[in-house]
């Protein structure tokens, strides 16, 4: 049996909310693009069924999209396709420790629209993929799973489970944790298990939010209640405790939730059925070899706790698609040269926030005698600098005002 071959500059292998953004960021390029995606159903490839529908429905996975990231979504007509009223901004943080420290941000104070964006998963994939449709020099190949790859001199040769081939210049694996791209290209990686779980729900709650966001870092775990539109949250609770919480009937559930939370909205009511993932931290040695380059979780897998895992990915899909973009007409995408400036441009923030949250992580998580004074006077101590905080809140919200713009950081 001949096998069909579809050739092509770049294949991006995975179309999760970072491969799909990785694809639209090189349409009007020079370069063909293949994206190859596993499942046959977009809206639920973050793993998490896309019960966006109107009305009290809403996801259970959410993200807090920083302003680098809404920046990058915007310039692709990608933030446009939104829901305006499911989309929640979040206009001040609470930070509280275990033994009575504060860390407070405000959007006011550091002289901008919002902090964060709080949008439903699923509706960011439609968005995402209605954005994809009738691309030029875009082929999308969904559902397609690779078989094997194979990586030459001068080309990728992906094979995939359906007969067919695709022969490409780069492949890029953007395949999320697990990555079939990342393991076939012999790149090694550790996965370190926090022995915590993220337990996600939606709640009505009893008073205004007013568009701010909480979290309490406890010793049974870190707690999130993230603003949704209306008089609702989202939650997000890293905790080594999930079975006995997802073991509660709905009303002990939300009196639990409700304490940990110092009753600061009231009285909380259940929306969505609470749902765990298992947390892990996952490093890459590098997150390029021959022809190949990792975008997103492929590349490294960070705590949730800072909200940034799929802002990171963007970042990555934002500066591999201009190091692609800058390259000369009739350049070889997958030259070593483009892909070092990508792996260049990347190592900063991807060290930096894997630092942070790990640090703070394990922090948090830790019964050592004197760590629970040391983390809440550095909380404390923090709160009081603004010269740190607004530090802080600029890193977060590069876009608004860069202290080094990604092209900056490409060396352009
Ligand atoms: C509890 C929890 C809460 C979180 N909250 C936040 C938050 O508030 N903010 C935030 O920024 N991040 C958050 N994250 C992290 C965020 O979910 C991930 O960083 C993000 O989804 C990674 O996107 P991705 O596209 O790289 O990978 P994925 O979402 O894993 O997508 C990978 C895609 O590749 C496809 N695929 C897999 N294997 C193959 C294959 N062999 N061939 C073809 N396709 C394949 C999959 O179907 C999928 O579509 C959270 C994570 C957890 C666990």
């Amino acid at each position: 049996m001949t096998r069909m071959t579809i050739k092509t500059d770049i294949v991006v292998v995975g179309g999760g909310l970072v491969g799909a953004s990785l694809a639209l960021a090189l349409r009007d390029t020079c370069w063909k693009v293949a994206l190859a995606e596993a499942r046959a159903d977009t809206r639920t490839a973050t793993g998490v069924p896309a019960n966006g529908a109107a009305g009290d429905e809403w996801d259970l996975r959410i993200y807090a999209i920083s302003p680098a990231s809404k920046s990058f979504l915007e310039g692709m007509g990608v933030w446009q396709r939104l829901d305006a009223r499911r989309v929640a901004p979040i206009h001040a943080m609470r930070v509280r420790g275990d033994a009575g420290a504060r860390l407070d941000f405000s959007a006011h104070d550091s002289g901008v629209e919002a902090l964060a964006w709080i949008v439903e998963s699923g509706a960011l994939m439609q968005a995402l993929w209605g954005a994809l449709e009738r691309q030029p020099g875009l082929e999308i190949l969904c559902p397609a799973a690779p078989q094997a790859l194979d990586v030459g001199s001068d080309a990728a040769r992906l094979r995939l489970v359906d007969g067919r081939d695709v022969e490409a210049r780069l492949a890029i694996g953007a395949d999320g944790a697990r990555s079939f791209v990342r393991n076939a290209a012999g790149i090694a990686a550790t996965e370190t298990p926090y022995g915590q779980s993220g337990v996600v729900a939606n709640f009505a709650c009893g008073r205004p939010h007013r568009s701010v966001a909480s979290q309490w870092f406890r010793d049974d775990g870190v707690l999130a209640w993230l603003p949704l539109p209306g008089d609702r949250i989202s939650m997000v609770w890293s905790t080594p405790d999930a079975e006995a919480l997802l073991a509660l009937s709905d009303d002990e559930f939300c009196a639990r939730v409700q304490s940990a939370g110092e009753h600061a909205l009231g009285e909380l009511r259940l929306l969505t059925r609470p749902a765990a993932f298992p947390l892990v931290a996952l490093k890459s040695t590098r997150i390029i070899s021959h022809r190949i380059a990792l975008v997103g979780d492929a590349a490294h897998v960070v705590h949730p706790l800072a909200g940034q895992g799929v802002n990171l990915g963007f970042g990555d899909a934002q500066a591999l698609s201009i190091v692609l973009r800058d390259a000369l007409d009739g350049a070889d995408p997958g030259a070593h040269l483009l892909l070092r400036r990508y792996e260049r441009a990347r190592a900063e923030d991807i060290l930096a926030m894997q630092w942070a949250t790990d640090g703070l992580a394990r922090l948090f998580g830790s019964r050592v005698p004197g760590a629970k004074r040391i983390r809440n006077w550095g909380l404390n101590l923090v709160n009081r600098l603004p010269m740190v905080k607004n530090v802080l809140v600029s890193h977060a919200i590069a876009a608004q005002r860069p202290a080094r713009s990604p092209q900056e950081r490409i060396g352009r």
